[in-house]
């Protein structure tokens, strides 16, 4: 990302490239942000900025092939840290100790899509929206063998943490001495929403950037977050099962061409979003509504559907949106996956 590109304050883009072309850059710089106020898209145009091999004195040049790799968070030397939890996609024998890239593919996806994404729409997205993320231990190990590698070819390496306030204190502890005395040509990038909620000794060793609030303009021309209202997934699972109690097989067509022309990480989310749905339906046909935790704009709805379904279709749907999530994964032919997955839900209702 080029500070060009990042929506929010031009004074503090001048002052980091300043910073950078003054060599006054500390190792470790904590920017604290509003909820959805650009500290990651500040803390990625300023890690493109120094690694750069053309910049110039008001931004990288977006066409090196650092550059290249930055803009598609790939670069070798860009790391990254996030609050995660155990979700369902996450290998069983690894479900104790999830860390951020376990979810690596889903977080890029979400950062390229919009950079100014809000703590739910990563939980949302990774599938954990039930429970809350944390930075664990095992996560302060990975980001420790990740900087005492060398460099592969950038200026500096990037550490790029996000909502380090979500570090528990065994993860903090094991992050400190590192922050002191980092490797040479480290780059530590925090960008925390609540800064007085870590450590004393952790913000004591970081400069601090505040990031002025957002213009009422530079909000208008946020893009939007794809998973930030599940409407859509809600819209389309609805009308799959709607038809299917209809036994209308020409209104599942458009929602399975829909769903088949998805990118992999939106079908995923679709499956797994549904597949939340569905418990919540069953739940509330057991009449176990106040366990099932239904979001207040899917209520209505919930009461209706489990109140139309047939008992048996609970369970074996379910295993269909298994089997949906595996044929992905493998790249089975979206087309196909998708009508087999409308077929069997009409069969099932
Ligand atoms: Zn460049």
């Amino acid at each position: 990302m080029r500070f060009g590109d990042v929506i929010g304050d031009e004074t503090l883009k001048e002052n980091l490239i300043r910073m950078v072309e003054q060599k006054r850059l500390s190792h470790a710089i904590l920017f604290r942000e509003e909820p959805c106020g650009g500290g990651l898209a500040f803390a990625l145009a300023l890690g493109q900025y120094v690694n750069c091999r053309h910049r110039s004195d008001v931004d990288s040049c977006g066409t090196c092939p650092t550059c290249n790799q930055f803009q598609k968070l790939i670069h070798p030397d860009l790391h990254f840290a996030f609050p995660v939890n155990s979700s369902k996609d996450v290998a069983e024998s690894q479900k104790g100790r999830p860390i951020s890239d376990h979810f690596l593919d889903i977080w890029r996806e979400l950062v390229l899509n919009n950079p100014y994404f809000a703590e739910q729409d990563l939980y949302e997205a990774i599938g954990i929206d039930n429970k809350s993320g944390n930075i664990s231990v095992h996560e302060a190990k990975r980001i420790i063998e990740r900087l005492l590698l060398r460099s592969f070819e950038a200026n500096y390496k990037v550490m790029m943490i996000w909502l380090p306030e979500k570090m528990n204190q065994e993860c903090a502890n094991k992050l400190l001495k590192l922050l002191e005395e980092p490797p040479a040509g480290t780059l530590f990038l925090l960008v925390s929403q609540a800064p007085e909620k870590l450590l004393a000794t952790i913000r004591s060793r970081c400069q601090l950037m505040e990031i002025p609030p957002m213009t009422e303009e530079q909000r208008q021309s946020l893009p939007q977050v794809i998973s930030q209202d599940p409407a859509e997934y809600r819209d389309l699972l609805t009308g799959l099962i709607e038809a299917g109690i209809a036994k209308k097989l020409i209104d599942t067509f458009a929602i399975w061409e829909t769903l088949s022309d998805m990118g992999r990480e939106k079908q995923k989310e679709f499956c797994l979003y549904s597949e939340r749905f569905i418990r919540k339906l069953y739940m509330t046909s057991q009449g176990l509504e106040q366990i099932a935790e239904t979001l207040p704009q899917e209520e209505m709805q919930i009461r209706d559907l489990a109140s139309r379904i047939t008992p048996g279709f609970y369970e074996k749907a379910l295993s269909a949106f298994d089997r949906t999530l595996s044929a992905i994964e493998s790249n089975t032919n979206s087309k196909l996956t998708f009508c087999d997955l409308s077929n069997r839900l009409l069969l099932y209702l």
